[in-house]
């Protein structure tokens, strides 16, 4: 597994890491087991970033991601998020501490706000997340599916502490942040963090089957290669399955060339 520095921290993260949304989805009747296993089974293979949110599956999904790391906690990296109805100074507070809850951990290690809410002012959200990391229960504090606008405003909100990451959709099938959001993250050192990186599990069919087989790669594999190309983004797919997971684990064993990169950009 290779490891990258999340925005100016010096932690390091996996550069493919385990989102969790649909994680702990009650159509699985209690039947979690596969999805907790496939968890661990990331983390034996190095995938030590883990990304989940209070939202997700209800707060099943940190429910299970804290099932999963309970004997390693110290060796992982849990990304979580507070949602848009929780944005006010004394409910960011509490989401956090439920959440913190949900895991069964003592602190969060990413605390991440997963939409910009333009109601409530970023200044009180932000003074509520300084609140989290002087108390020791967030290490560092991230956003998502913020705007180059909105990311100036949330870094200038901050009295004491940095964006680290900024987590938006970032795909080979959908390659918008390129316009700006990647360059700014790039320029500023803020990691991007990007979700859906294998489009939901639509699998790209673009990819020239003569580079595939040069490496070994399955589509998905690659999708996640050309995804992770520059230095200032991770990515964080999804794997309920085992199988998947030691796929998108072993995806970044080896590079394309950067003119492989570039074919599969404009194919
Ligand atoms: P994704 O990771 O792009 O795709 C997940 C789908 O791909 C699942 O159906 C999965 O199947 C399948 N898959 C995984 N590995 C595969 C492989 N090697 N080969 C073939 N198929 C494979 O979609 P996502 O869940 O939308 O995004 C990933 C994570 O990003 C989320 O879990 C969440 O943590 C985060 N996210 C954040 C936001 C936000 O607003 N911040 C929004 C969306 C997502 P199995 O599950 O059956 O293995």
């Amino acid at each position: 597994m290779e490891y990258r520095q999340l925005g100016r921290t010096g932690e390091k993260v996996s550069v493919i890491g385990m989102g969790c949304w649909g994680v702990g989805l009650s159509k699985n009747h209690g039947d979690w087991a596969g999805e907790v296993a496939s968890l661990r089974r990331g983390i034996e293979l190095g995938m030590n970033l883990i990304d989940t949110a209070e939202s997700y599956s209800s707060g099943r999904s940190e429910e299970l991601v804290g099932e999963a790391v309970r004997e390693c906690r110290d060796d992982v990296f849990i990304a979580t998020k507070v949602a848009p109805p929780n944005l006010r100074h004394d409910a960011v507070i509490r989401a956090c501490r439920d959440s913190i809850q949900r895991l069964g951990v003592s602190y969060v290690d990413l605390y991440q706000i997963h939409w910009p809410d333009p109601r409530v002012p970023i200044k009180e959200t932000m003074s509520a997340m300084e609140h989290l990391v002087q108390d020791g229960l967030v290490r560092y504090i991230g956003i998502s599916n913020f705007s180059v606008t909105e990311t100036e405003g949330a870094r200038a909100a901050l009295a004491r502490n940095e964006v680290a990451s900024n987590q938006v959709e970032y795909a080979l099938t959908n390659k918008s942040v390129e316009a700006d959001i990647l360059p700014y993250c790039v320029r500023e050192k803020i990691t991007l963090m990007a979700y859906s990186p294998l489009a939901h599990g639509k699998i790209a069919h673009s990819i020239p089957s003569d580079v595939l087989r040069k490496y070994g790669m399955s589509p998905a594999q690659a999708m996640l290669n050309w995804v992770t190309r520059n230095d200032q983004v991770v990515a964080i797919p999804k794997a309920s399955n085992v199988r998947h997971q030691e796929e998108n684990a072993s995806s970044v064993a080896t590079r394309f060339s950067a003119a492989e990169y570039d074919n599969m950009s404009s194919a």
